[in-house]
């Protein structure tokens, strides 16, 4: 059967529409609409205008005429349901197929009319044309402040081709051909078999969903990637180790070393001692230096990303990896990963890990092939390792591998005379990054910066100067309330010693100085003991491990001195 009728005729010979008319039930008690199976909303024009022109502004046109695409597809493939139910039995196929058009105009979305309908199911043979009047997608961009330049029915497009698909088991598609929303003097749309259709697989793509999620994490770590690739460049300026004390200098010794060979490093201190610096300069010592050093903290990683983050991903892994993307391993290849907070890693990320060590080998999430990569691992921990392999929270296999070569890196309180350096350092890179020339450390200043207990080691140090040199500005001096916060005065008593440490020689300002050092130790989350253990051995060391010499410094009897460092073991 063909309906063809010229679009004057204004008449569709829908049939009566009674039937679905019975299926609508409002319900102001219940706070419901029902029509048929399905709870209805009944929503103003002009929110969906609203929603309409904020996701196409948020996602851009492409995006956002994909998404009311699969909008109306869903809602498509509610209403051939409902159709088949009310009248799949009792009516002609052309007239059942009919219902689709008029529960569209039932729900004030557009009126539909009928020019063309051809469907001959035994030959999988449709064909159909329809004008849409009166679109509200038409009514809401015409509030848009300009054109779009294309058709802008979208929500309707996608319904009609999900409701045509599914009411008649077959793939049709339509193409809005001219639309009152671009400039045309009607909405009009044609629908075929998608194979008929030159573009279908070009178009069967909006109804696949895009998200942005799995974009902008790509591009996230393709932007980590090539920042790293840019300090590198940039005469790893960023990446030099600084520092001469007996103790930085003996760990970098430790990494120069192992450098050159294959085995894996482990680097091991407290958070902000700057081990990515370290395990940038085994990779630049090593023969790998002009190959790739990416580095990943695990830690910064959702435990449900971190495998596909390390090793990959195939395209439909999971919901939303549309397409394939390289892991880490694979960027490292040829040079050397660095993987900095290790003991967060997942079980599974454990086990995926000892392999790549193992085998050389890595599979993408969601993969079938095995990739070979050739990775140097440099990894790093601020946690106790050994605790966690104990509690069977980290493997002992992966453990007792990467552990071939621990190197421990020494907290900055542990190498003090390495801070005015570091303290240079960063007051040099944030002048040039701020575009201010202070005056340099007011001697208070540094002064405290020797004495205080970074907990938070360079890091802390790093962002205490930073601070320090945005409130100082031009042409001041770096003062001690710049980088502390406190006032100028607040320690009036104070005095430097011979050696430059604070305070020690002061009779004056020793209320003072002993309140200081107590905010250090209880900030620094010190204990009672560890500050007594590392008291008494620093004077008995300075002391040239002469008990009186160190008794005398302390303050204590010889014999109080002797009981405690044999208790100790020291003696
Ligand atoms: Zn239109």
């Amino acid at each position: 059967m063909t309906i063809s009728m010229p679009s004057h005729e204004v008449t569709p010979r829908y049939p009566d529409s009674r039937d679905i008319l019975n299926k609508l039930r409002f319900l102001p008690g219940e706070g419901q609409i029902w029509l048929g199976e399905q709870r209805m909303l009944l929503m103003q024009l002009h929110t969906m205008a609203t929603f309409r022109h904020e996701i196409i502004r948020t996602l851009g046109l492409k995006r956002a005429k994909s998404f009311f695409l699969r909008l109306g597809y869903h809602s498509g493939l509610k209403d051939a349901e409902l159709a088949r139910a009310v009248r799949g039995q009792e009516m002609s196929v052309e007239d059942g197929f009919l219902t689709g058009p008029q529960l569209h105009s039932l729900r004030g979305l557009v009126k539909v009319i009928p020019l063309a309908l051809e469907i001959d199911p035994s030959r999988g043979h449709f064909y159909g044309e329809f004008e849409w009047q009166d679109s509200y997608e038409v009514a809401i961009s015409e509030q848009l402040e300009s054109s779009l330049g294309e058709p802008v029915c979208w929500m309707q497009l996608g319904y009609a081709c999900a409701y045509s698909s599914q009411f008649l088991g077959q793939e049709i598609q339509y193409r809005e051909v001219e639309c009152r929303g671009r400039g045309d003097a009607r909405c009009r749309i044609i629908g075929r078999p998608a194979h008929e259709w030159e573009d279908h697989a070009t178009f069967a793509e909006h109804f696949r969903e895009d998200p942005l999620i799995d974009e902008l994490y790509e591009l996230q770590s393709r932007i980590a990637y090539l920042e790293d690739d840019i300090a590198r460049h940039k005469g790893d300026e960023h990446y030099r180790p600084i520092g001469q004390s007996p103790a930085f200098l003996g760990a970098l010794d430790l990494i120069d070393r192992a450098a050159r060979s294959e085995v894996p490093i482990l680097l091991l201190g407290e958070t902000g001692t700057g081990k990515e610096i370290l395990a940038h300069r085994a990779h630049q010592q090593s023969d790998r230096a002009e190959g790739p050093f990416v580095a990943v903290n695990c830690a910064a990683i959702p435990p449900d990303l971190i495998e596909s983050e390390l090793f990959g991903v195939e395209k439909g892994a999971y919901t939303g990896a549309v397409q394939s993307r390289a892991g880490r391993f694979e960027r490292a290849d040829g040079g050397t990963l660095f993987l900095d907070e290790l003991a967060e890693l997942s079980p599974r990320a454990q086990a995926a890990l000892l392999r790549a060590l193992q085998e050389k080998q890595i599979e993408r999430v969601g993969g079938q092939r095995s990739y070979t990569i050739d990775v140097r691992i440099v990894a790093a921990t601020h946690g106790d390792l050994m605790e966690r392999v104990q509690d069977g929270r980290f493997r002992a296999d992966l453990f007792y591998r990467l552990n071939a070569y621990p190197v421990v890196i020494p907290p900055l309180r542990d190498r003090r005379d390495d801070i005015p350096l570091l303290a240079e350092h960063f007051l040099e890179r944030f002048e040039c990054h701020y575009h201010v020339k202070t005056l340099g450390f007011s001697d208070q200043a540094m002064a405290l910066l020797r004495a205080h207990g970074w907990p938070g080691n360079i890091r802390e140090l790093q962002n205490l100067i930073e601070r320090g040199v945005i409130l100082a500005g031009d042409g001041n001096s770096v003062s001690e309330q710049a980088l502390f916060g406190q006032h100028p005065g607040h320690k009036a008593g104070q005095t430097l010693s011979e050696s430059g440490h604070i305070g020690q020689a002061s009779e004056t300002g020793s209320d003072d100085l002993l309140s200081s050092l107590c905010d250090q130790v209880l900030e620094a989350e010190v204990s009672l003991d560890a500050l007594e253990q590392a008291l008494l051995e620093k004077a008995y060391r300075e002391a040239g491990h002469n008990v009186s010499a160190a008794a005398r410094r302390l303050g204590m009897s010889r014999a109080a001195l002797d009981y405690r460092l044999k208790k100790r073991c020291m003696l």
